[in-house]
């Protein structure tokens, strides 16, 4: 018997985290959605788009291909063939990621996507608009969240080799935040019937008892 878990909230949370584990607890598929808005990112920096430049970072999303698939560290992402899994976690891309994920025929494209994925059901998939757009019939809803100075403190301790400070790391966390709460379509919001978890003072891996807790309730 497999049910779907919709796991969303604000970056930093230590979503992907809880995710992986979940996922590797109950056999489930994992599936980290941020990963397809910042594969088209990637693309259209890569072809010298602005991503204020709609109609054209729109056809450049129709076009490519985008697989996500299980590697060996964790879910790998591949752009019409090519591995960018690592390239799609820089500066830039952060920088411009919820810029390209306001727009809506990007985001209509990658829901039908993401919800063609997780039809078989046994999915784990984190994101923003999961609990309320892409899976609003999951069994499962988290809205897993943390103070911004954490998930900032969390974030920094997960860079290899940081080219920035913590502070510089929250302001940027607290930007992309506010233009995904304060978009158009499909903000950052809570689904009504969505488990609100505050991950701010209890360690990840409790979180993750917590969410398999719901999983038997
Ligand atoms: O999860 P991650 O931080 O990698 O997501 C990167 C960005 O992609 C988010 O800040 C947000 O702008 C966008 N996103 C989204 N909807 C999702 C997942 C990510 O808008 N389901």
């Amino acid at each position: 018997n497999k049910f779907n878990i919709a796991l969303d909230g604000p970056a930093g949370a230590g979503k992907s985290t809880v995710a992986r584990l979940v996922a590797n607890e109950l056999g489930f598929v994992y599936i980290d959605t941020g990963a397809m808005y910042r594969a088209v990112t990637w693309k259209v920096l890569e072809l010298g788009i602005l991503a204020d430049q709609t109609a054209k970072v729109i056809e450049t999303a129709k076009a490519m291909d985008i697989v996500l698939q299980p590697g060996p560290t964790g879910q790998q992402v591949l752009v019409d063939g090519e591995d960018v899994t690592d390239r799609i976690r820089s500066a830039a891309i952060n920088a411009n990621v919820s810029l390209i994920a306001q727009i809506a025929e990007v985001r209509e494209l990658l829901v039908s996507k993401q919800k063609a994925m997780a039809a078989s059901k046994g999915v784990v998939m984190d994101g923003r608009d999961i609990g309320t757009q892409v899976l609003p019939d999951a069994e499962v809803k988290i809205f897993l969240t943390a103070s911004a100075r954490e998930r900032a403190e969390r974030r920094y301790k997960e860079m290899d080799k940081p080219a920035i400070t913590v502070e510089q790391l929250e302001l940027e966390i607290a930007r992309r935040d506010k233009l995904d709460s304060e978009r158009e379509v499909s903000p950052l919001v809570q689904a009504q019937d969505a488990v609100l978890l505050d991950s701010s003072n209890i360690p990840l891996q409790d979180v993750v008892g917590k969410v398999l807790e719901l999983c038997r309730a």
